[in-house]
């Protein structure tokens, strides 16, 4: 990202809105601006698969490896607001399971984008799923979506949640059953 043009553009927005730019709190906003969005957006420089393919190692376990609470922050596509909450994924590995923290930044690799919660979802599990050769992959996403909070419908409660669920997951009610039990929990944050 070119951040001197982008703060060029936050520049021009702020006057757009009726501010004053060259006023001493705004000064060094445009960059500020820009340096936040060129973070923010930063999961377009990465490969989500170089990040897996990093972390991978065999195992000859074939129980299911949970991660609950990860954090969520991310931007959505129509708004370029921020929507944030958990992700909770679940897998059964074949040979090879991901290390712990690698799932954690898988999230932030696939969040700091432009997103759609479902999408954001579905391609986190997809890359589980294909990259390690898991047996079954179950994604659940709980979020707030500022869009939503803070214009539009007002609705300052309300949580989406989104799943998605592969392979034996998705063909084995047991395994997708004892996976919800084991993250249901309420939204408490
Ligand atoms: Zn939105």
């Amino acid at each position: 990202m070119n951040v001197e043009r982008v703060a060029e553009l936050i520049r021009e927005l702020l006057v757009e809105i009726g501010e004053d730019p060259d006023r001493e709190g705004l000064l060094k906003t445009p960059l500020r601006v820009a340096r936040a969005y060129d973070y923010l957006t930063s999961g377009y420089k990465t490969d989500p698969r170089e990040v897996i393919n990093q972390a991978l190692f065999e195992s000859s376990v074939n129980n299911m490896i949970i991660a609950r609470d990860i954090e969520v922050y991310s931007l959505c596509e129509h708004h370029m607001l921020p929507f944030y909450g958990r992700a909770h994924i679940g897998y059964i590995a074949r040979e090879k399971v991901l290390g712990v923290s690698k799932l954690a930044r898988l999230v932030d690799v696939h969040s700091r984008r432009l997103q759609i919660q479902e999408r954001l979802t579905a391609g986190i599990a997809e890359e589980i799923m294909d990259a390690a050769g898991a047996r079954g992959v179950g994604v659940v996403m709980e979020c707030r979506h500022m869009c939503m909070m803070m214009r539009g419908v007002q609705k300052q409660n309300s949580v989406m949640q989104t799943s998605t669920v592969l392979g034996s997951f998705h063909d084995d009610q047991a395994t997708r059953e004892e996976f919800l039990k084991i993250i249901d929990r309420r939204v408490d944050w």
